[in-house]
């Protein structure tokens, strides 16, 4: 789980009437992935619409709001979901606000409010507008904040780095894995209309994105009355001016040829898939409920690799699900061995009680689940280390985040072949650049996850 906090204190416009106001200071920590770091955006962008003045703070002693986005789809998330939370509360002070959000109250509910007295606000909507408003009346209720006449609904504050940014272009899922609960507690997918989706594109590439990751739990099942995702991802070619467009967890048998098409005939959308497989053995995608066996992902990978050769893939696994045998297990291995992923996360599953995999049999010893994730992980530190070498002496587009945060002697950045957060990173040792810049960059080295090179 990645956490993300508010890193720079940043005031943020509102109206003048509402500059009239005390600002409040909000202390951020989001935990989970990409779409959750969205979420937590939205709600901030709504929260200063409807009161306006909101500014972040780094530091939680100086907050007035300290709000945590939480992950619960697995019993490890909830864990450190819960632990963030705790450890907050003990460094609250009385008139300090602790809000908490996401899958741990969506999935969780009232039974929360029992179980951590110390969260002052629990948000129970899937949707950040209602979350937002539902705050900001708790805000004003509670006399923290004043009520201030609100304006049209908020924009997104994003918080990361402004050349780098995630559009989320639908929320839920109607897929039913059955170790998941994703559709339990984000119910089913819903799309944003694409006229939306172009907007907002603009208005972050307005503010400097350079690189935009179109994030969704399943991207393939994106459908807008005649759009599709080739359709989206065209109109946004066509609309919009950001020079890099990636795309995360694309559902493998989604992926058409239609799609395939317009990733080959635009060089603005990143050679780069991430393409969650879970499994190869068939047996065991079957029990998985993923609407696809092995002869099916051999042939998207054949086809991919005959359209786009020179793509890096990244998947991820789950080992230990029911019924895993050591057949299954070594069909796996022999899947990773022969496409040899660019890129791989590797779980081990996680027995949840409200999930459809819970009352399958043959449930797997934690520790053999946790042998076969390192010995996948170990065979997978090879495969890496080798794609990575054949890229030395190649020249490749980075973009730049600046100075890397062991030494002020390197910069670094991203390769089109290295995603924001997951994947590693290109450390540059020659040469001159300024964050949020694509520079072409001579790889001179190369490690397990990292590439080494100089400004050409
Ligand atoms: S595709 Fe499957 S694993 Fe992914 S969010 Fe949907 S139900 Fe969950």
């Amino acid at each position: 789980m990645k956490k993300t906090t508010s890193k720079a204190s940043r005031r943020y416009p509102s109206t003048p009437e509402q500059a009239a106001f005390k600002p409040s200071r909000v202390f951020v920590v989001s935990l989970g992935c990409p779409k959750n770091l969205i979420d937590t955006e939205d709600v901030l962008g709504n929260l200063d619409a409807l009161l306006g003045g909101l500014e972040f703070s780094h530091e939680q002693d100086q907050a007035d709001i300290i709000l945590v986005n939480t992950c619960a789809f697995i019993e490890e998330a909830v864990s450190e979901s819960l632990e963030a939370i705790l450890e907050l509360a003990a460094g609250k002070r009385p008139d300090q606000v602790l809000v908490v959000m996401g899958c741990l109250p969506l999935r969780y509910e009232r039974e929360l409010e029992d179980l951590l007295p110390e969260v002052d606000f629990f948000s129970f909507h899937l949707r950040p507008e209602a979350s937002a408003r539902a705050l900001a009346e708790f805000l004003v209720q509670k006399d923290i904040r004043d009520n201030v006449p609100t304006p049209a609904t908020g924009r997104r504050i994003t918080s990361g780095r402004p050349w780098q940014q995630y559009v989320k272009i639908s929320e839920g899922c109607s897929n039913r894995c059955t170790y998941c609960l994703i559709p339990e507690i984000r119910g089913r997918m819903q799309c944003r209309p694409p006229r939306d989706i172009v907007q907002e594109v603009n208005i972050l590439s307005q503010a400097g994105a350079m690189e935009i990751t179109l994030v969704a739990q399943d991207l393939t099942a994106y459908q807008w009355g005649r759009f599709d995702l080739a359709s989206l991802l065209r109109l946004l070619l066509a609309e919009t001016d950001v020079p890099w467009f990636r795309l995360m967890y694309l559902y493998p048998s989604g992926i058409t040829p239609g799609l395939l098409d317009v990733l080959g005939d635009s060089r603005r959308i990143c050679p780069y898939m991430d393409m969650p497989v879970q499994h190869a053995s068939s047996r065991i995608l079957k029990s998985m409920g993923r609407a696809y066996d092995m002869s099916m992902l051999n042939a998207i990978m054949e086809r991919i690799g005959r359209v786009l050769p020179d793509i890096a893939m990244r998947t991820t696994v789950m080992v230990g699900f029911p019924g895993e045998t050591e057949e299954d297990f070594s069909i796996l291995c022999d899947f990773l061995e022969r496409w040899r992923f660019h890129h791989l996360g590797c779980f081990v599953y996680s027995d949840e009680e409200d999930a459809p995999s819970f009352h399958l049999k043959d449930k797997v010893l934690p520790e053999i689940a946790k042998e076969r994730k390192e010995e996948i992980m170990a065979m997978q530190v090879h495969i890496s280390a080798e794609r990575n070498a054949a890229v030395v002496g190649q020249t490749i587009d980075v973009l730049v985040d600046g100075f890397c945060e062991e030494t002020d002697l390197l910069l670094c950045g991203k390769s089109r072949f290295q995603a924001p957060e997951v994947d590693g990173l290109t450390y540059i040792n020659k040469g001159i650049a300024e964050p949020g810049q694509i520079v072409k960059v001579k790889i001179t080295q190369s490690h397990t996850y990292d590439l080494v090179g100089e400004i050409n």
